[in-house]
């Protein structure tokens, strides 16, 4: 990035934050995260989490964790814990301010008994079919329908009624009383109140009657003394609505501010809870933690730090325009975290035997290895090494293409860090297929060192196979190759966009054996190959790893491309 780019200046939100606190309009700066329970968080959640809990970092104030709970019939405890262990994890603490819109379900029932009393509000008794259809359209004007003229004292009565149990879902709604005819569409009598006969995870049977979205959300803020509430754009229209019910409900000032920005739009990457939600349960994938979804649980498996996830919400900013981000730019930032952090190990994937002739049999000895070249305290390990190791299959060739260095017969290369060895020949099975290697070393350029400074092209890496543990590793891509894998032809699923080969798995890799023990979690590169993290299938004795990210940055030369 250019050095102007990062010079720290404020986005439109903490423009407006700094304002007000210079202004004194409040004391405190309070924000949220407002996730509804209704499935696990993805990445685009993530950049409202950076955003509100950075903000209030940042000014000194809090952020709470809410749970927006209104709509009983998709929620579940299963969502509610996963959403907690995904803040938590990208590093994020809402201290004592964890709370549950459901919570405030009894003031909010008050505040609409207060706004049907005062005429604001009104029981209906239209389907919801009803209701959409006298809703009219952008050109349109809604028809009153014949209940908005009801007494109060008779709404109030069939509101009580409504809670208390004596009509079936459907049957009635509460609507605010504003203006049919508004040019806003959200302002036509919008529904505050429908009957649901439907357990809630949080709050049990304790209600038939739910508050609608709109009509919870700024009393939610309103509640918690919230002074900036950030949503995302598509809000904007329904911002008249969110002052009118702080407004009409006479809440205290300071009023919470809604204030819009752009969603977070990947590509490569459906975002959206329903689809990812059929991605689990067609068993598309291996469920909500899959390491090819877009869910922070998934990007937690596949092995991305949640410090990458920060620099990238930091990178992609706020702006007020929706817009789509190459998901190149999050896979940078997990590489430049990862190059700076992660220890490098070898291991070999696609394993073929190469035997040094002129190595003593039996004999082993060890080669201290730098653990991180970008880290000089990461130190130093030893390393195994053996008449017999393994190597990629792809580093040997009977016969080489054209600019290929590695070995063939007559060639030498430098074993990492060990011996430089000249290739004597190949054994093939009835296939062809390259199943040992022979070579002689030389044994004066202990380490990797050339005696006499003569040119050796390549080095490549390679596990003593007395001492390798056997591992699983798993190599991931993008779920979808298309960049907008939304845009497909009329009449066509979705889900044929994915990859079937965006999980490729490898049995029998050969790792070194400083990576024995290693546990869920951990991440490494190893040489030459790529990232890759410790995945929960891994038993005692035998790793699963999977692939993070390859080692290939193409981020900076589109960067640059795009000047
Ligand atoms: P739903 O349709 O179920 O409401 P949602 O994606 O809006 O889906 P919420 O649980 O309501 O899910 O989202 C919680 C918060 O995360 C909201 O404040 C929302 O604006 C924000 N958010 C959701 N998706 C994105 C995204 N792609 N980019 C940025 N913020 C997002
Ligand atoms: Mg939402």
């Amino acid at each position: 990035m250019p050095e102007s780019d990062t010079t720290p200046t404020l986005d439109f939100i903490r423009e407006i934050v700094a304002d007000d606190l210079k202004a004194g309009k409040h004391a405190v700066v309070v924000t949220r995260f407002p996730p509804e329970p209704n499935g696990y968080l993805h990445i685009g959640h993530a950049k409202s989490i950076c955003l509100n809990f950075g903000i209030a970092a940042q000014f000194g104030g809090r952020c709470h964790l809410r749970y927006d709970d209104t709509n009983p019939t998709k929620e579940e405890m299963e969502y509610i814990e996963s959403i907690e262990r995904d803040v938590r994890w990208l590093g994020f603490d809402w201290g004592a301010h964890l709370y549950f819109a459901s919570d405030y379900f009894e003031q909010m029932y008050a505040w609409a008994e207060l706004l049907v009393t005062k005429g604001k509000a009104y029981v209906c008794d239209c389907t919801p079919d009803e209701v959409r259809a006298r809703r009219g359209t952008l050109t349109e004007a809604g028809r009153p329908g014949a209940h908005r003229d009801r007494p109060a004292a008779e709404s109030l009565d069939l509101f009580r009624r409504m809670r208390a149990g004596e009509f079936p879902d459907g049957s009635r709604v509460v609507r605010a009383r504003i203006d049919m005819a508004s040019g806003n569409v959200n302002m036509r009598d919008p529904v505050i109140y429908r009957i649901l006969h439907a357990a809630h995870p949080h709050v049990g049977d304790a209600w038939c009657v739910y508050p609608m979205y709109d009509y919870a959300h700024p009393l939610e803020d309103a509640i918690e003394r919230i002074t900036h509430s950030i949503c995302t754009l598509e809000f904007e229209d329904h911002r008249p609505f969110y002052d009118w019910v702080i407004d009409e409900c006479e809440i205290a000032e300071p009023h919470p501010r809604q204030i819009e920005f752009a969603r977070l739009n990947l590509t490569n990457t459906v975002m959206s809870k329903r689809k990812l939600l059929q991605l689990v349960q067609e068993r598309l994938v291996r469920g909500w933690d899959d390491p090819r979804m877009p869910t922070i649980s998934g990007l937690r498996r596949r092995g991305v730090p949640p410090a990458a996830i920060r620099d990238f919400a930091d990178r992609i900013g706020v702006a007020k325009r929706d817009s789509t981000v190459d998901v190149q730019l999050l896979e940078h930032c997990v590489r430049e975290e990862l190059n700076a952090r992660a220890p490098r190990r070898m291991a070999v994937l696609r394993p073929v035997r190469l035997v040094i002739d002129n190595y003593p049999e039996g004999e082993h000895e060890k080669f201290e290895v730098v653990n991180n070249p970008e880290d000089p305290a990461a130190g130093t390990r030893q390393v195994e090494f053996g008449q017999t190791l393994w190597i990629e299959q792809d580093d040997v060739r009977e016969t080489p293409p054209p600019k290929y260095w590695r070995l063939f017969p007559g060639n030498e290369v430098r074993l990492r860090s060990a011996y430089l060895v000249r290739c004597t020949g190949v054994v093939k099975d009835a296939s062809g297929a390259i199943v040992e290697v022979h070579a002689t070393y030389d044994p004066a350029s202990s380490g990797g060192n050339a005696p006499d400074g003569r040119k050796v092209k390549s080095t490549i890496h390679w596990v003593a196979a007395d001492h390798a543990v056997e591992a699983e590793v798993r190599l991931y891509d993008h779920l979808f190759p298309a960049a907008d894998p939304g845009a497909v032809p009329e009449g066509t699923d979705w889900k044929t966009g994915i990859n079937p080969a965006s999980e490729e798995v490898l049995s029998g890799c050969r790792l070194e054996a400083a990576l024995a023990g290693v546990g869920v979690g951990e991440r490494c590169q190893f040489e030459r190959v790529g990232y890759f993290v410790v995945d929960p299938d891994s038993t005692a004795g035998r790793p699963v790893f999977n692939r993070i990210v390859t080692l290939k940055d193409t981020w900076a030369r589109i960067e640059k491309k795009q000047g």
